[in-house]
């Protein structure tokens, strides 16, 4: 059995796409090993096809190629990419080293995709670069190297895999004489070992030095001459096992080819990094002002209060809608005794306060100051014991006093004394028959309240309890009735269910709370649809990506048919090129999250300079996200490219220019 036999080859290419062209024609030979066969002729005879058909580079032909027995025909992909890897080493005229690694790399690569350790790859190559005189050039890239020296790493890389056939087409084609002399004295010594050794030349002198000279005219065999007896040694086999191209050699390749256009790169990953930053800091924004929103809204109101209070009028309402919007269509009419028993009543309401704002016919009057009291409320709940800068909360008889008010009746200084004194109110009441009635009431200043400014809902000067004020007015003949009622729920997943039956009986709960949502809903719907807007730029952006990767595969189609010749699978090729856009994508996300956590710190500090409130809030949650969709739209828009770079033909891909 020899070691490789050709039997009725006939090779023809379509020719723009209409007539067949045959340019090998019954090609019948056998070669065995330690051969160092030259397959001589005239360019274009048809030399490169037969090589490629031998090293398991082009299937489409007719007729048997039969190594050890085995015919490529009966291949699977899988196991001719196996049989170039383990069998074949590939020796090219042009060298095609791959130019952004360096001389070890690139006798390595062809390893990478055996199950060898790294350790024992790095020792082998460095083993067969030192035999090859090359000791001193491992660290430099191919562009530093001689072509012989080029030459000469091309052997190295087809003997890493101690293959049983080398295939060397044109191997002298592009070196001076002497330095093509040494190159075969090497090739030489490669066949003295065992191995079958095919190069192919258009010059005599070259194929003279082998040890059979295959003449090949038009397509045909013409002449095959045996000069030297072969080399008889044996080849030390070993045992072979493939292995995928790992995922951390393929990261490897990929980080150095973004290197090599780390500019481009960098470019790019800007590119996206500017539309994953624009969603990130619109998020980031939605979430700062609703949550700025519901802060307010918390603030100002206790979860579990429902405010109950009485609808306007129809006609009020058009009135007041003119001037003062939703906030106005309260009316002041007060609740009945009959109105308190309902609401006391609706299920899940644990307790009803009476509430009520006397503004605008209130007098304090301290020492001789007599000061206008805008208005004076009553204690709820919203009114927190915390914010009592001095004394205490008011009981029967009492009244707390807002600091500005306090402020304005005393002193700013001696305002603090004021607790625990006694203060004089009048209040110009009105009875039922129209006539002016004073309400008076002596009380003491039960505590000094802190408020905060709540905007709309910036409360009375004064507070005290319902009933304190009720008996003042009793002492007149008149009845205070509340204008609103406070209810609380015994639980907060009971409020929604109370404000339905609140409104079911004809009374109304505060629209202050529902504006503030349903403003809260609009920011949420608006800041998604901010993002969605930015998410235009993510779209632009995964295409620039396409677009770049595709270029990236259009400029390494060589280096994608160097791979693939000595052995990488299809699956190689597209990791190599999705590691490529994970990366790239990985890049383009970092870059985004270190701008956009920069941008939101900057623009917190102007905002917080300015309106006292950092409304950009970033959340872990954004960055990761940020992170993993820019990874994801790397990799989706990497898709087609990389399976591009997979099905290319390896034969064509080493033809590109
Ligand atoms: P050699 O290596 O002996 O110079 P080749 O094997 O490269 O010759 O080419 C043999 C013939 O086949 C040439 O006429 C060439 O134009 C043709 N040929 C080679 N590759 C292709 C191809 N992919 N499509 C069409 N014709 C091709
Ligand atoms: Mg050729």
């Amino acid at each position: 059995m020899s070691l490789l036999e050709i039997k009725h080859l006939n090779k023809s290419y379509l020719l723009a796409g209409k007539e067949r062209v045959p340019v090998l024609k019954d090609v019948n030979v056998k070669f065995e090993s330690g051969e160092f066969v030259s397959i001589l002729g005239e360019s274009g005879s048809g030399k490169s096809t037969l090589m490629n058909i031998i090293g398991g580079m082009d299937s489409d032909y007719e007729g048997d190629v039969i190594i050890q027995g085995k015919s490529l025909h009966t291949m699977k992909e899988v196991e001719i990419d196996a049989y170039r890897k383990d069998k074949i080493g590939f020796i090219f005229q042009s060298f095609n080293l791959i130019p952004h690694l360096s001389v070890l790399e690139n006798v390595m690569i062809a390893m990478q995709m055996t199950d060898h350790s790294t350790q024992e790859r790095t020792q082998r190559a460095k083993e067969i670069l030192t035999e090859i005189g090359l000791k001193d050039h491992l660290a430099k890239r191919p562009n530093q190297l001689s072509g012989g020296q080029k030459q000469r790493v091309a052997i190295a890389r087809a003997l890493s895999n101690n293959p049983d056939i080398i295939l060397a087409d044109e191997p002298t084609g592009s070196l001076d004489q002497e330095t093509s002399e040494q190159i075969l004295e090497l090739l030489d010594s490669i066949a003295k070992k065992g191995v079958l050794i095919i190069t192919v030349t258009h010059s005599q002198r070259v194929a003279s030095f082998g040890s059979r000279i295959v003449s090949v005219e038009d397509g045909c065999i013409k002449e095959d001459q045996f000069l030297k007896e072969r080399y008889l040694s044996v080849k030390e086999t070993e045992e072979k096992k493939g292995k995928n191209l790992s995922f951390k050699a393929s990261f490897k390749l990929a980080i150095k080819n973004m290197i090599l256009n780390s500019k481009r790169n960098t470019l790019v990953a800007v590119g996206g990094a500017i539309g994953i930053l624009s969603v990130i800091l619109m998020l980031s924004l939605g979430n700062g002002i609703t949550g700025y929103m519901n802060d307010q809204i918390n603030s100002s109101l206790t979860p579990l209060l429902v405010d109950v209070v009485k609808p306007a009028k129809a006609a009020d309402a058009g009135d007041q809608q003119q001037n003062g919007g939703p906030m106005q269509q309260i009316s002041n009419e007060p609740f009945t005794e009959q109105d308190i028993v309902t609401v006391s009543g609706i299920k899940n309401v644990e307790r009803v306060e009476k509430v009520i704002t006397i503004s605008g016919k209130n007098n304090m009057v301290f020492n001789d100051k007599n000061k206008v009291l805008s208005s004076v409320g009553t204690i709820t709940d919203a009114i927190k014991a915390e914010d009592i800068e001095k004394g205490a909360m008011p009981v029967e008889n009492e009244i707390l006093l807002t600091v500005s008010f306090a402020k304005g009746l005393s002193s700013e200084e001696t305002y603090p004394s004021l607790v625990g004194k006694k203060v004089h109110l009048y209040i110009n009441e009105m009875n039922d028959q129209n006539r002016p009635v004073t309400v008076e009431a002596d009380w003491v200043v039960s505590g000094i309240y802190k408020q905060e400014d709540r905007g709309p809902m910036s409360g009375s000067n004064a507070y005290t309890s319902f009933t304190t004020l009720e008996n003042a007015y009793s002492k007149q003949g008149l009845t205070l009735q509340p204008t609103q009622l406070n209810a609380y729920a015994e639980n907060i997943n009971d409020v929604a269910g109370i404000k339905e039956v609140i409104k079911a009986d004809g009374f109304q709960s505060s629209p202050l709370a529902s504006i503030m949502e349903r403003v809260t809903t609009y920011l949420k719907m608006a800041s998604w649809v901010l993002s969605a807007i930015a998410g235009i730029s993510l779209l632009v952006s995964g295409i620039m990506i396409l677009v770049v990767l595709n270029i990236s595969v259009v400029e390494r189609t060589r280096e994608i048919g160097i791979l693939r010749a000595i052995g990488a699978r299809k699956k190689d090729i597209r990791r190599i090129f999705f590691s490529e856009s994970a990366l790239l994508g990985l890049f383009s996300g970092l870059i985004a999250v270190v701008a956009a956590w920069i941008i939101s710190l900057g623009l917190n500090t102007v905002l917080s300079n300015v309106f006292g409130v950092e409304l950009i809030r970033l959340s872990a949650t954004y960055l990761i996200f940020g992170l993993c969709v820019s990874t994801l739209i790397s990799v989706v828009a990497g898709l087609i490219p990389s399976s591009k770079a997979a099905k290319l033909d390896p034969m064509e891909s080493l033809r590109y220019e």
